[in-house]
């Protein structure tokens, strides 16, 4: 699930690999940049803003790419067969002497000034594993609007950047909060925000994304992808719904949730979908 740890990690080995190198080819294979020439420019810098990646090349460009629900780069010597897939989803190549990195499924793929990047991105509050990171100012958004669901507005990548449905249902179970419940009346909006980096900062170096501290199979969530099972804590069944208005730029907004551990607003009371 590429969170904004999952582009973190990904642009991290990006950078590792390309930054101060000279690109020997590049290809976007999209029409809008189907032409666009990239050989010959070095990339300076790979870095993500959320669940945003941005390629910085010299010259003054920028290369945006968006993961959305499954889109990758794969990092592999120059030569070997490409395996992340079938050739017709490859939507980027950026490749040095030594790496090709081969961008699948990427979405929102496009050139631009390095000048202009806030097009893309100045939208974004405070990333969750950026150099802005400002809990502060963090909780004071979701708290400004006291009606909004907690569950969504954790999704708002307006409020901060970088919450996806895993991490926004785990930090909702160990605050123990019903995702349906009005931020005005969250009794502690720091601790929400706080939980949020928590899980995310222990996520970040590594591809694993566990919440419980375990790698074990199985073990690494609280509530996220185990409907039906018992709670871990309680031994109630784990619900799933949908939560918030359907997101046509990401994916389907799906809540998993203890009904025990988290009280509140259920989706029978709020009369919501699920
Ligand atoms: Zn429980």
């Amino acid at each position: 699930m590429p969170e904004g740890d999952t582009v973190w990690l990904a642009s991290k080995r990006m950078h590792d690999a390309l930054a101060g190198r000279v690109l020997t080819r590049a290809e976007l294979r999209v029409p809008r940049h189907a032409t666009a020439d990239l050989t010959g420019r070095a990339v300076t810098e790979v870095l993500a803003r959320g669940k945003h990646m941005l390629t910085r090349l010299d010259g003054g460009l920028t290369l945006h790419t968006h993961f959305r629900m499954d889109g990758t780069w794969h990092l592999q010597r120059p030569g070997g067969r490409w395996r992340g897939g079938p050739a017709h989803q490859v939507r980027a190549l950026l490749a040095n002497a030594e790496w090709e990195a081969v961008g699948y499924r990427l979405h929102d793929v496009k050139l631009l000034p390095t000048a202009a990047e806030d097009t893309v991105v100045g939208h974004l509050g405070p990333d969750v594993l950026g150099p802005d990171w400002d809990p502060a100012e963090v909780a004071r958004r979701i708290a400004a609007d006291p009606d909004r669901e907690v569950g969504e507005v954790l999704l708002d990548q307006r409020v901060l950047a970088g919450v996806g449905n895993l991490y926004k249902g785990e930090t909702l179970f160990l605050t123990g909060l019903s995702p349906w419940t009005p931020v005005g009346r969250v009794p502690d909006v720091p601790k929400v925000v706080a939980t949020a980096y928590r899980l995310m900062r222990a996520n970040r170096d590594h591809p694993e994304q566990s919440t419980t501290g375990s790698l074990r199979r199985d073990e690494t969530h609280w509530v996220y992808g185990r409907a039906g099972r018992p709670c871990r804590r309680c031994g109630t069944r784990i619900r799933v719904g949908e939560q918030g208005p359907p997101d046509k730029a990401e994916y389907a907004r799906v809540i998993y949730w203890c009904p025990r551990c988290q009280p509140g607003p259920t989706p029978e009371t709020v009369g919501a979908r699920h």
